[in-house]
Parts: C-alpha cells; structure tokens; sequence
C-alpha cells in the first residue's frame, strides 16, 4: 500500500471537535505505528532535500512532531512558533484574525538569522491563517520563506491561495 494511502487509512477522523460542523484530523493515530511515522519523516526529507533550507519553523504544537524530524534528517536547525506568552527568551510576535476573535503567536528574535532560508512546517493547511502569521514571524526576522510543509491539505478550505504572496513551494503528503 502506498504511504498516501496508510496515512489516510490511520488518520481519524473527529467529528464535533473542537465545535460542532468541524471534522478534526486526528494525527495521533499516526504516532502509534512507529514504522509509518518513520516514513513519513522520511518523505518529508526526501521531497525537501534538494531545496536550499537554513532551519525548519515548526508550528506549535502538532508542527513540532515530523518538522523536528525533518529538520534533523535534513541536518538544520528547528525553529519552534509558539502561541504568546509560552517562549522565555525575547521575541517577535504576530497577531492575526480567527473566526471568532483574533491570535497571536511567537518566534525567539535569535531563532532565525537575516538571509537564512526557512520552510514553515504544520501538520495541516485549513484556511492558511497560521501558516501566513508563521511566515510573516520569519520575514520579521529577517528570513525568507522558501516553502510551505504540511501532512495534511484541507483542499476545500483553499488555505494555498492565502500562501500564493510568497512565492515560495507548498508541499502537502495528503489532501482531502
Ligand atoms: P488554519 O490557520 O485555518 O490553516 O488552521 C491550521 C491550524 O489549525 C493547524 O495548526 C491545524 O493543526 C489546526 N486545524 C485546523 N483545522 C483542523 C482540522 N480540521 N483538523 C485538525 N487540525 C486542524
């Protein structure tokens, strides 16, 4: 069986959560069978390697998982974004509109330098908000965004048209 397809058939799918009309893609089946998260790890590093890449930015907290283990097959470094108020150190932060509210989250100012090459991590692309405000923590910083990764696209959601201004690769493993 191909892996697009053991990954589709492990995802589980969560109705109502975390409100009602949302379906959840529930990941943390894919974390019990070490062999399929091991080749998932594998096909993100084997579809990125040729780019030129600096360090992944992972989003928290799902981005973390396969975007540090990328990062260490790729040998760069891992960047963490984390909502506000969770890194120490001193950061950059960036504020964007949910639907209900707005958010905001965080990158460590010494995370990425000026002029590295950066690919932004998360296990899923809905509406792209979180991706852009990850993107727009990088170029804060000084970086460029040469890519976007995630497990899962929610195609119907058409989160890669908010992705479009920066030019850059999206790469998903599966799409709905
Ligand atoms: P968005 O900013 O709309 O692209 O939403 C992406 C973020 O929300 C990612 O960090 C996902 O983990 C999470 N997310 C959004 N929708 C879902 C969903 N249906 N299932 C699982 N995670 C989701």
């Amino acid at each position: 069986m191909d892996l697009q397809q053991r990954i589709k058939d492990t995802i589980r799918d969560v109705p109502d959560f975390p409100k009602p009309g949302i379906v959840f893609k529930d990941i943390t089946p894919l974390l019990q069978d070490v062999k399929l998260s091991a080749d998932i790890t594998e096909a993100f590093a084997d579809y990125w390697k040729s780019f030129p890449i600096d360090a992944i930015v992972g989003i928290e907290s799902r981005g973390f998982i396969w975007g540090n283990a990328m990062a260490q097959k790729l040998g760069v470094p891992f960047v963490p974004v984390r909502k506000k108020g969770k890194l120490p150190a001193d950061t950059f932060s960036y504020k964007y509109d949910l639907e209900y509210g707005s958010a905001e989250v965080e990158i460590h100012k010494d995370g990425i330098k000026a002029g590295q090459k950066v690919l932004v991590h998360d296990d899923l692309l809905a509406t792209g908000g979180t991706a852009v405000a990850a993107a727009e923590l990088i170029k804060k910083a000084g970086g460029e965004v040469v890519g976007f990764s995630f497990l899962v696209e929610l195609g119907f959601l058409n989160g890669i048209e908010s992705l479009k201004g920066y030019n850059s690769k999206v790469h998903s493993l599966i799409t709905y």
